[in-house]
């Protein structure tokens, strides 16, 4: 409602606690509402996911433009992403040796 001034560059991405992040369209300053994962498999690997940030209105206009490439994976509300962020952990890696030559020694 009240824009009083537009500063012409961002202060700091920095997210320190202060609201969500701004939506990822070009030009937009809307704080983000929706997480937009995509996976481009020509320049990453299957398992990891770049992320867009997308407020109400340009939602629609950013997954359509990852579909139309087929690169989105998965749209998520920012707050469940955040959420599900932090519950995630990392499996420990199974580094599963057995077949060593080593066990020949008695
Ligand atoms: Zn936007």
């Amino acid at each position: 409602m009240n824009a009083p001034q537009d500063p012409p560059f961002l202060p700091r991405a920095e997210p320190s606690g202060d609201g969500p992040p701004p939506c990822s369209a070009k030009g937009c300053r809307a704080p983000a509402v929706w997480v937009l994962a995509w996976n481009n498999p020509k320049l990453h690997t299957p398992e990891r996911r770049k992320t867009w940030l997308a407020c109400e209105e340009h939602r629609e206009h950013l997954s359509s433009f990852l579909g139309a490439r087929g690169f989105l994976k998965d749209v998520v509300p920012f707050a469940d992403w955040e959420g599900s962020r932090a519950d995630a952990r990392t499996e420990g890696s199974g580094d599963g040796g057995g077949s060593g030559p080593s066990a020949a020694d008695r």
